[in-house]
C-alpha cells in the first residue's frame, strides 16, 4: 500500500504521466483527456453466506475508450479502493498502447480477502459480482474484457465466462468476454505463465541493450545474476522460476507477506512454491534462512530486484537504501513517484511496470483473438508445415547418402526442424516478439533523446504518442 505521507497510487501515476507529457507537444486539452479516468462504477451487493447476508464492495473503472473493448484485470484484495482501480486502469491504457494490444484501459476490484472464503463461497461471490458487471456491459466481449490479477486466477475467470454465457445464451462470442480462462474453458496455452514469461523476455531484451546495461553499471548476461523477488504469486513465481531454471540466475531472496527467505547460494523456487501450496506460508521452509521483517530484504545487495506483489513497496522510506542497480517492476506501481525520483538520481535503472508486466495482456489479446476466431492457433497449418519440413529433410538425407559428400544431419536438427509450431510455441513467439519490439521502441527514445533519462519516461512517451494518434484519428 502507498505510504500515507506520499501521493496516492493514482496521483503517483498521474505525476509520472505529467513528467512525460511536459516533453510532448500535444494539442491543447488532449493531455487532460488522456490522463483522466472516463468512469468508475461502484457496486455494493449482498450474498447469503454462513446464514447471513454479507455485503461486498466492488469496482470496475474504465480509463480510456480510444480503443474497444477496454481491458484490465479483476483484483481480489482488502486493499482495493477507487483510487487503486483508477490508477491500475490508467496503467492498462498505457500498457496496451505500448505493446500494441488493441484495447483501451480498464481495471476492476473486489474488496475481499479471498483466503477467508472456501471455493464454493468464492464462486457465489464471483458470480454475483460478475452478474452486476455483465448487466451493465462492464463485462462484454466487444466492450470490456477482464482478466486475472492479484487474488484471482483461471478458476475465477471460468466462473465469470460461464456467468456471462448463462446471461447471454445466444452470444456466439461469449468466451471472449474474459481472458485468463483454463484451457478447457476457452483459454489459451501459456496464459497462466505469460506475465512472468514476459518479465523474463523483458530482461532478455534489456541484456541485449549494451547502452542500457552501461547505464545500469552492469555487464555480461543473466547467468549468475543475484535476484531478489517480492511476491511468489502468479507473476513472481513464474518470473523467478524461468530466470533461475532457464537463464542461470540465482534467486537469493524471496519476500512474501509473512516474512522472507534468504540464501546467498540461491533458493530453489519450485521447492518454495510447493511448500507454500502445502503449508500456506513460507514459514518452516527448511532450506533457507527465514527473516521475519521480510520487506527489509528489498534493500539486500543484489543485481536485479523484482517487486512482484503490490504497489507502493519501494517508497520514500526505503528508496535511498535500495542497492540493486536494476529494478524490474513485475507488479503494477511498486515504486512511488517520490521513490522513482530518488532512484533516478542514484542512477538505478527501472524497467517500468507498463512494459515489464505487459506479457499478461499480450497473451490475453491472443486468447481473445482465439475466442473470436473459434479455432486454436496452429491447428490449420501445423501438419502442413511439418510435411514441408519433412520434404527438405528427406532431400538432405538423400544427398548426404552420396559417398562423395562428407556430412550428415545432426539428429537434434532433425527433431527440432521437423516439429511444427503448436499453440504454445506460437504464443511464446508472439510474446517474445512483442516484448522485444516494445523494448526497442522505448530504448530508442531513452538513448536518443537528451531530455529523457529513464525508461519510464521513454515508455510513457511512446505510449501516449500512440494513444494521442488514435484520438486524433477519431477526430478528437
Ligand atoms: P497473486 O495474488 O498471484 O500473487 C501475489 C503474491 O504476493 C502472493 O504470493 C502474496 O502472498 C504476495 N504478497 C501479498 N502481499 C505481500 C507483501 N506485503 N509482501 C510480500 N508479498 C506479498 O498476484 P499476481 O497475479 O502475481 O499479481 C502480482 C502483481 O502483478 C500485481 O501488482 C498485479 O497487478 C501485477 N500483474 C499481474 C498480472 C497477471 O497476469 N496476474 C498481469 C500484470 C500485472
Amino acid at each position: 500500500m502507498t505510504p500515507a505521507n506520499e501521493p496516492s497510487f493514482r496521483e503517483s501515476v498521474d505525476m509520472m504521466f505529467n513528467r512525460a507529457v511536459a516533453l510532448m507537444d500535444l494539442p491543447p486539452g488532449l493531455e487532460e483527456k488522456i490522463r483522466v479516468c472516463n468512469a468508475t462504477y461502484t457496486v455494493r451487493f449482498g450474498v447469503r453466506l454462513r446464514g447471513k447476508i454479507q455485503t461486498f464492495t466492488g469496482y470496475r473503472s474504465v480509463h480510456s475508450e480510444h480503443m474497444e473493448p477496454v481491458k484490465g484485470g479483476i483484483r481480489y484484495s482488502l486493499g482495493v479502493n477507487q483510487d487503486e482501480v483508477e490508477a491500475l486502469a490508467a496503467l492498462m491504457t498505457y500498457k496496451c498502447s505500448l505493446v500494441e494490444a488493441p484495447f483501451g484501459g480498464s481495471k476492476g476490484g473486489l474488496c475481499i480477502n479471498p483466503r477467508e472464503y472456501d471455493e464454493q463461497e468464492l464462486e457465489l461471490i464471483t458470480r454475483r459480482f460478475a452478474y452486476e458487471l455483465i448487466k451493465r456491459d462492464l463485462i462484454h466481449p466487444a466492450q470490456n474484457v477482464p482478466a486475472p490479477d492479484m487474488g484471482t486466477g483461471e478458476r475465477e475467470m471460468a466462473w465469470i465466462a460461464d456467468q456471462y454465457k448463462r446471461m447471454n445464451t445466444a452470444e456466439l462470442n461469449g468466451n471472449a468476454c474474459v481472458t485468463g480462462k483454463p484451457i478447457n474453458a476457452g483459454g489459451i496455452q501459456g496464459r497462466t505463465e505469460a506475465t512472468g514469461r514476459g518479465v523474463q523476455y523483458a530482461l532478455h531484451a534489456f541484456f541485449k541493450d549494451a547502452a542500457g546495461l552501461r547505464k545500469a553499471g552492469m555487464s555480461g548476461t543473466l547467468e549468475g545474476k543475484r535476484v531478489v523477488v517480492q511476491g511468489l504469486g502468479n507473476v513472481g513465481y513464474h518470473a523467478a522460476k524461468f530466470l533461475s531454471e532457464e537463464d542461470g540466475c540465482k534467486i537469493t531472496a524471496i519476500i512474501e507477506r509473512d516474512g522472507a527467505l534468504h540464501d546467498e547460494n540461491g533458493i530453489e523456487v519450485e521447492a518454495v512454491h510447493q511448500w507454500i501450496a502445502k503449508h500456506g506460508t513460507i514459514k518452516g521452509y527448511p532450506d533457507a534462512k527465514m527473516e521475519e521483517a521480510g520487506a527489509k530484504l528489498l534493500e539486500a545487495d543484489c543485481d536485479i530486484l523484482i517487486p512482484a506483489a503490490l504497489e507502493g513497496v519501494i517508497n520514500l522510506a526505503n528508496a535511498d537504501n535500495i542497492k540493486a542497480p536494476l529494478i524490474i517492476e513485475a507488479a503494477n506501481g511498486p515504486v512511488t513517484a517520490g521513490a522513482d525520483e530518488v532512484l533516478r538520481n542514484k542512477g538505478t535503472v527501472i524497467i517500468p511496470d507498463m512494459y515489464a508486466n505487459a506479457g499478461g495482456v499480450t497473451v490475453s489479446y491472443f486468447e481473445w483473438v482465439k475466442n473470436l476466431s473459434h479455432i486454436r492457433f496452429g491447428r490449420m497449418q501445423r501438419r502442413q508445415e511439418e510435411a514441408r519440413h519433412q520434404l527438405i529433410v528427406d532431400e538432405l538425407e538423400r544427398i548426404s547418402e552420396d559417398p562423395s559428400i562428407k556430412w550428415t544431419l545432426n539428429p537434434n536438427f532433425k527433431d527440432k526442424y521437423l516439429r511444427g509450431a503448436g499453440e504454445l510455441e506460437l504464443v511464446r513467439s508472439g510474446l517474445d516478439d512483442t516484448m522485444q519490439t516494445a523494448y526497442q521502441s522505448m530504448a530508442a527514445v531513452w538513448h536518443d533523446r537528451d531530455d529523457v533519462d529513464d525508461l519510464r519516461t521513454a515508455a510513457y512517451l511512446v505510449s501516449i504518442g500512440k494513444v494521442s494518434a488514435s484520438y486524433r484519428a477519431k477526430g478528437l
